[in-house]
């Protein structure tokens, strides 16, 4: 069987959860292909390769600078025609959604969005998506001789440390062919913050902060722990912080091994976003918020006097 991987780039970066993707295709016994696409890809492609990549598809041109679903999916669709996948696998983030429903629809193949779980039945490929928020776990079965699109949720395999790779350059004909948007720039919004789809730990904020202002009180939290920032709708909405904070239904889902939801009341569909963290801190002044039901610790109590105590706590044993 042979498995492609979709390694995406921004800022010249990989995303770590990428060497995740590798750990999928090793369990899975499969022929490795890395595809990595930028405007230089010299050092992402050796360092996929390093990482157990297998081939390293490189393919290296100005055009690919910037994510562009139209350009990625031309390249893309052309490496499928020559090396003939079975499966192409690519990260649950914004951008891989995107592509892969474009890549699913162009090839013809089946697809699976945001999977926890692939295995190989019966020479068939199998995978496990939860649906409706959680309550319940599909299982998909490849039944197309057409490549499967599965996009993998970050932060639920180990990531590939180590193995082998060879690096081919590609020179693709679609990078060069015309397509109705061009991508000029892209501006991050929340420089310098962890990345919440990738963090370890997230320290998040609701309504029950009163005000935007009283929101560094929880960042400081997250710079302390090393963890990202992460927000209810309630206080995207109110305009507090930036919507690319959002964990929830129409947020972000994430999977830290901390999390922290403070002055959040655990409605629905801000539980089906973080669930699945290894650890629920939850600190709420009224005790029968919902999100206690969850929490595998929660702190009854009022965030104004425990997040800085917490902090200080913290910071004096983490240094
Ligand atoms: C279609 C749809 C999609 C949605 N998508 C999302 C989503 O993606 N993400 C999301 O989060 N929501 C989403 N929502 C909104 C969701 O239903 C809730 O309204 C929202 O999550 C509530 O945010 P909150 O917990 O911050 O605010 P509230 O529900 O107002 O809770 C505030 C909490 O703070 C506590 N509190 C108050 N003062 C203090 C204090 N001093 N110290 C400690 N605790 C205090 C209160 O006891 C309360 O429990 C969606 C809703 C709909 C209808």
């Amino acid at each position: 069987m042979k498995t492609l991987i979709v390694a995406l780039q921004k800022d010249g970066k990989l995303a770590s959860a990428t060497y995740e993707l590798i750990e999928v295709a090793k369990r899975l016994n499969s022929e490795i292909y890395t595809a990595i696409l930028s405007d230089n890809t010299d050092t992402l492609a050796s360092d996929l390769a390093e990482r157990g990549g297998g081939k390293v598809l490189a393919v290296s041109d100005p055009n690919l600078k910037f994510f562009n679903d139209e350009i990625y999916t031309n390249v893309i669709t052309e490496l499928i025609e020559k090396y003939s996948p079975d499966l192409v696998l690519g990260l649950a983030t914004f951008y891989g959604k995107s592509l892969f429903a474009r890549l699913a629809a162009r090839n013809g193949g089946p697809m699976a969005s945001d999977i926890t779980g692939i295995a190989m039945n019966d020479s068939n490929i199998t995978v496990t998506r939860p649906s409706y928020g959680g309550a319940v776990v599909s299982e998909i079965v490849k039944n197309s001789d057409k490549p499967f699109f599965v996009t993998v949720r970050p932060k639920i395999f180990p990531e590939s440390k180590d193995g082998t790779g060879e690096i081919i350059a590609e020179t693709v004909a679609a990078t060069g062919v015309a397509v109705g948007t061009t991508v000029k720039e892209v501006k991050v919004e929340s420089s310098g913050s962890v990345n919440l789809a990738e963090a370890d730990i997230i320290v998040s904020a609701g309504r029950g902060l009163k005000a935007a202002e009283n929101l560094q009180m929880i960042k400081d939290l997250a710079k302390v722990t090393k963890g990202a920032f992460g927000a209810s709708r309630a206080i995207v909405d109110a305009g507090w912080t930036e919507y690319s904070n959002q964990v929830g239904q129409t947020g972000k889902t994430v999977n830290p091994k901390l999390y922290f939801a403070i002055g959040i009341s655990g409605a629905i569909q801000h539980i089906v976003g973080m669930r699945t963290s290894g650890t629920i801190v939850a600190i709420n002044k009224d005790k029968d918020a919902p999100i206690f039901n969850l929490a595998n610790y929660g702190i009854i109590g009022d965030a104004f006097e425990i997040v800085p105590a917490l902090t200080a706590k913290l910071k004096a044993e983490l240094g």
